[in-house]
């Protein structure tokens, strides 16, 4: 898929997102990293029951020789699952072969971001949410409503704010907050500062 966001503007956000996290420690320690351990490597069937894994932003993969020896890479189309209307041709898919452990700076962005996920409002203007999306597990963060960093939020608006002016990101976060509303789940906004 054709993405406007070049690949020094992925290493920037990328670079941006190395600097914060959740928590001043190590969320992880809080639940034995739950969001990376479910998934396992990819090997077992049982992973692909909650198509547990990291799905690549448009352009992301650029950033990816995609030999990395510790993910495990799969290539869907866009026309075969449920992406906006825009979407079409190849979407990357990862999978961690060693998880919690990877190099983190190369972290996906997926894994940077949560447990915040984008929301665009009724009036078409970016907030932050608590990720609404059911998991075979639990976050802390979400269910213990611990307060995250300020830098953590703050960092992850601006990279939204940046990756929304692509439009098949903003026609995916548009489609997102669609459904969200629809379900009638919960959004409590945790940044909507624009
Ligand atoms: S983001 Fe949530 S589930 Fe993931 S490691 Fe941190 S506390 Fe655990
Ligand atoms: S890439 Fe790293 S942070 Fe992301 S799920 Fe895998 S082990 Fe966890």
């Amino acid at each position: 898929m054709k993405s406007t966001i070049r690949k020094n503007t992925y290493r920037a956000i990328y670079r941006l997102l190395n600097r914060v996290s959740p928590l001043p420690t190590d969320c992880g320690q809080l639940c034995s990293a739950a969001c990376c351990d479910c998934g396992g490597d990819g090997s077992s069937e049982e992973s692909l029951d909650f198509d547990m894994g990291i799905y690549l932003l448009p352009g992301e993969e650029k950033l990816f020789t995609k030999q990395e020896d510790w993910l495990k890479w799969n290539i869907e189309y866009a026309e075969d699952f449920e992406y906006p209307a825009s979407w079409s041709g190849k979407v990357y898919f990862v999978r961690c072969k060693t998880p919690p452990h990877c190099p983190r700076e190369m972290r996906p962005l997926q894994c940077r971001f949560y447990p915040l996920a984008p929301y665009l409002t009724e009036k078409g203007e970016l907030a932050l949410i608590l990720s609404p999306t059911a998991l075979p597990y639990q976050c802390p963060l979400i269910t213990e409503r611990i307060p995250l960093q300020n830098a953590f939020i703050q960092a992850t608006h601006t990279v939204w704010t940046h990756l929304i002016r692509d439009p098949l990101i903003y026609d995916l976060v548009a489609m997102d907050s669609e459904a969200i509303r629809k379900n009638k789940k919960c959004t409590e906004i945790v940044c909507s500062q624009t």
